[in-house]
């Protein structure tokens, strides 16, 4: 969310003469988009600031502007503090308000000591003063169509920074998803905190949730694949089961994260199901698409969880098998109910729990890649690798494969045979017409 919400940025601010650089020593401003969810995402700002205070002298020194802002969630939930701590930030920006960014780098007072602060959740909606997009976004672009939280799940910020959960109405989406296509891109990943939990006002005014959305985008001509994340369990209704079996662009793989494998810390968590829920969504969703692969995010160490509760997740991990996994240590959050839980996990007990959790999880990903060796899937080609001769793309899994370059052009969708898998990555090589029935994706 924050790479769409960043490219938005360079859109907003494209009509001030502002465009992206790939390096800071040639910027006139310098906009770092901020992660709040774990201690250590927001830290590292303070780190970086204090070396972009060395970078804006010397870019005074050498008589050029040098405008500091810092957006997304730190911004919303440190603002002042940021202020406080670098004043030589000149604007700072939450992720409710950034289509405010124009008139708050316009009204910057270089003799001003103090930060211009904007962390509203402004009345108006942010998505009907963004501009069209300025520069394409690739054959694979994100597009966010839900934003904020209500669940309040007890170790999470989001709720507090990014506000209550807000649906963007689909005639607003399927506009931006035609411009996207019709600029080249033809795979959208729909984005929010709660993707699936989307209900929004449909172009008649009446009320569509989140499958139906589904429909309409894959209506669009030209759109060849569609992906949506971060979902949460609750919101995996019948409706949008069933789109896995007959929307042809919906890709065989989802994020669900599940956080952990035990009843007792799952409540504790507030995530309002259990461990055989998950399961029995992840059993239907097998059903109507047997190569569905999984993903999900797992908390190690959440106050209270004891090694009964961690053998849990690890025998919840080993039932499902996934593809991929993002795992984390519990990271105590301000204003959240967990953070006072008096019950807090040594840190070393959280280390050793997520690297036995994450060795797992990698032989299960190195495994799932390993079954791809042999077949022939559809690959987006991308963009150009960084080894020469190469390019980069996405099997259907999310799976990251190299190929030789002159394979594809950028953009086209081919097929190709996996010749290696790896931890990472596949490597594929074009197939010859005569074996392309062999196709198994
Ligand atoms: N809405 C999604 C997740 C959004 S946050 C959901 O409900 O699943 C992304 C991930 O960050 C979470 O899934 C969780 O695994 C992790 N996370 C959030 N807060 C955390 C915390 N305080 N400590 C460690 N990990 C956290
Ligand atoms: Fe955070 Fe997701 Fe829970 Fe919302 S549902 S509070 S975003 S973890």
């Amino acid at each position: 969310m924050n790479v769409y919400d960043s490219d938005r940025m360079a859109d907003v601010l494209a009509p001030l003469g502002y465009s992206p650089s790939s390096d800071a020593d040639d910027a006139d401003m310098v906009i770092i988009n901020t992660c709040h969810i774990r201690e250590k995402a927001s830290e590292k700002v303070f780190s970086e600031l204090g070396r972009l205070r060395k970078w804006k002298e010397a870019r005074r020194r050498d008589g050029h502007n040098a405008t500091i802002a810092v957006a997304g969630c730190v911004a919303q939930a440190e603002g002042q503090e940021i202020s406080r701590r670098a004043p030589w930030v000149d604007v700072v920006v939450g992720p409710q308000a950034y289509h405010r960014l124009p008139a708050l780098v316009t009204e910057i007072d270089p003799a001003a000591r103090n930060a211009r602060i904007d962390t509203d959740f402004p009345v108006e909606d942010k998505f009907d003063f963004l501009p069209e997009e300025h520069t394409p976004r690739g054959p694979a672009a994100f597009l966010s169509i839900q934003e904020g939280c209500d669940k309040f799940c007890t170790f999470c910020v989001v709720p507090y920074t990014r506000g209550a959960e807000y649906s963007r109405p689909a005639a607003s989406i399927l506009e931006e998803a035609r411009r996207l296509v019709g600029a080249g891109s033809v795979e959208l990943s729909l984005l929010g905190q709660n993707v699936n939990a989307w209900r929004g006002q449909s172009p008649d005014g009446g009320e569509w949730n989140f499958a139906r959305l589904l429909r309409a985008l894959a209506e669009i001509d030209g759109l060849k694949r569609l992906r949506y994340t971060t979902s949460h369990p609750r919101d995996m209704d019948d409706e949008l089961i069933s789109a896995h079996a007959d929307i042809p662009q919906l890709m065989p793989y989802l994020h669900l994260p599940v956080q952990s494998g035990s009843d007792r810390i799952l409540a504790a968590m507030n995530r309002h199901h259990t461990r055989d829920d998950y399961r029995r969504i992840i059993d239907r969703l097998r059903e109507v698409r047997p190569d569905m692969a999984l993903s999900g995010d797992f908390i190690v160490g959440f106050p209270g969880e004891t090694d009964r509760d961690f053998a849990d997740t690890i025998n919840l991990i080993a039932e499902i098998g996934y593809a991929s996994a993002y795992s984390f240590k519990y990271s105590p959050r301000p204003g959240t109910p967990a953070s006072t839980d008096e019950n807090q996990i040594d840190e070393t007990v959280k280390a050793e729990r997520l690297a036995s959790l994450q060795q797992l999880v990698s032989a299960q990903q190195l495994a799932f890649n390993m079954e791809k060796l042999g077949t022939v899937m559809d690959v987006l080609i991308e963009r150009p690798a960084s080894r020469d001769g190469q390019k980069a793309g996405r099997s259907p899994w999310m799976q990251a494969v190299h190929f030789p370059a002159t394979s594809g052009e950028i953009g086209a969708i081919i097929p190709l045979r996996i010749v290696g898998a790896h931890q990472n990555s596949l490597a594929g090589e074009p197939v010859d017409s005569n074996s392309v029935e062999m196709k198994t994706a």
